[in-house]
């Protein structure tokens, strides 16, 4: 367990080359017998993508598992949002792609902050979860022919996106859904829904237990277990207008962080730069448009500053197709990490047009007319010469409802904090 001030190791992770660490750690890892499994009870925290499927995991593994999750059933776990598709370095499409590249495309478009060896195995495993997927019957996209179809993605050069529609996460999550009821109906599994984790027990430096609190009846009770798994989730609520649930708030973690546990990168807190725009102030989150988008459409913003037309009012020579400008390899696929910069540049042209400060636009066959940022209600919307910043840099000012001056150079203000070239992540 850590204490302030220790140094940080990853001593979880073996020495040597990165390429066998995983096999080596698994080998090395010791083994329980499966009679002594159902002697072993383990408590998921969580039920969505991750808490789901490592509770069926694990039960089917033959260990006792207790669930819970806050939400009244473990499939509106906010995974049930995610839309775009799961990389897999299978290389179907023959374009050249391999774990190793999806290991470098992912430490890359993590802004070269992830831990190495948990990024190798991730890429490793890719390879096996899609199968892993399709037999516990998501529906992935299909070619004509019957094979897994492959999509682009932000962040990539080679098609290795599996992916449902636009409701992949949903698809996984049903499917990890089933697994863990069949568990549930099994006797494995025992579900606790509509329950919310106050704090971790932890004996001997290890995690033993929770304390809970039945969220119908207000109940406390503490639940002790052989080892605790906390799979909550991401944080999300740093920004108001984003695609993350008012639920993404991280407790549970930081109620570990508090006893002990590593907490790593609060600055990965995800965030879509493609919304659907806000439709009013009734509305505090927001509906991602696809990143799938990326492949078929263009990210532009006006080339004039402050430039108030309809999107489809403005004709192409006025148009700034800046991602595709300034990274011509990657184009509209940049990572997400790369272009805050020169997104950000871009985005002080567009945001006087938009209330949700929305600064890309985005036009494809589909979504040339009325997709793009919003325009700014009259009279609301003003631009100012920075002050603070430098003096070359045009800074846009909105007036809200709630008056609070812009503070970034981004033209975040009271309702307009969606955040959008604040971000880390890709979808
Ligand atoms: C709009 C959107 C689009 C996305 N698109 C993609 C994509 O295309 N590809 C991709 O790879 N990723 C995508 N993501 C990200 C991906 O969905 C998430 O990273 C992933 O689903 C997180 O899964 P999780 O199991 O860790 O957390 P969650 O699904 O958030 O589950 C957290 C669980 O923890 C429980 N919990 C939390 N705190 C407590 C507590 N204190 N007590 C009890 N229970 C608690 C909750 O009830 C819930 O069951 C997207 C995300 C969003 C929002």
């Amino acid at each position: 367990m850590y204490t302030e001030g220790s140094p940080v190791a990853d001593t979880k992770a073996p020495d040597g080359p990165i390429e066998t660490r995983w096999e080596r750690r698994r080998f090395g890892a010791r083994l329980v017998n499966p009679a002594n499994k159902r002697k072993l009870t383990v408590i998921v925290v969580g039920t969505g993508l991750a808490g789901g499927a490592a509770a069926a995991t694990l039960a089917e593994a033959g260990y006792r598992v207790k669930s819970y999750c806050y939400q009244d059933s473990p499939r509106r776990a906010h995974s049930i949002a995610a839309q775009g598709g799961i990389n897999a370095a299978k290389n179907y499409r023959n374009d050249g792609d391999s774990i190793h590249r999806l290991f470098y495309d992912t430490v890359k478009g993590g802004d070269f902050r992830s831990r190495e060896s948990n990024v190798h195995r991730l890429a490793q495993v890719s390879v096996e979860i899609i199968d892993q997927c399709v037999a516990q019957g998501v529906p992935f996209a299909r070619e004509y022919g019957g094979l897994l179809d492959n999509r682009s993605f932000g962040g990539a050069q080679v098609s290795r996106t599996f992916y449902a529609r636009g409701q992949t996460g949903q698809q996984l999550l049903l499917g990890a859904y089933q697994a863990l009821e069949r568990q549930i109906a099994a006797g494995n599994v025992e579900m606790n829904a509509r329950h919310e984790m106050l704090e971790l027990i932890v004996a001997d430096g290890r995690a033993r237990g929770i304390v809970v609190r039945d969220l119908v009846t207000g109940e406390i009770t503490t639940e002790f277990a052989d080892a605790v798994v906390l799979a909550s989730g991401g944080y999300g609520n740093v920004f108001f207008l984003s695609t993350n649930a008012k639920g993404c708030n991280v407790t549970a973690t930081w109620r570990a962080h508090r006893k002990g546990a590593l907490f790593a990168n609060p600055c990965y807190t995800q965030i879509h730069p493609t919304c659907i725009p806000q439709s009013g102030e009734h509305q505090s989150k927001l509906t991602l448009m696809s990143e799938s988008l990326r492949n078929d459409g263009r990210v532009w913003v006006p080339l004039r500053a402050g430039d108030g037309r309809a999107p489809g009012d403005i004709p192409e020579a006025e148009r700034d197709y800046y991602l595709e400008r300034i990274y011509p390899s990657f184009g509209n696929l940049v990572p997400a990490t790369s272009p805050p910069a020169p997104r950000r540049t871009c985005a002080t042209r567009a945001a006087v047009s938009g209330p949700a400060g929305s600064a890309s636009t985005w036009t494809s066959p589909t979504l040339s007319r009325g997709s793009a940022a919003p325009r700014c209600r009259p009279g609301t919307a003003t631009s100012s010469r920075c002050t603070s910043g430098s003096p070359a840099r045009t800074r846009t000012r909105c007036r809200c409802a709630s008056t609070r001056p812009c503070t970034t150079r981004w033209a975040a203000c009271g309702w307009t904090t969606t955040s959008s070239r604040r971000s880390r992540g890709s979808s």
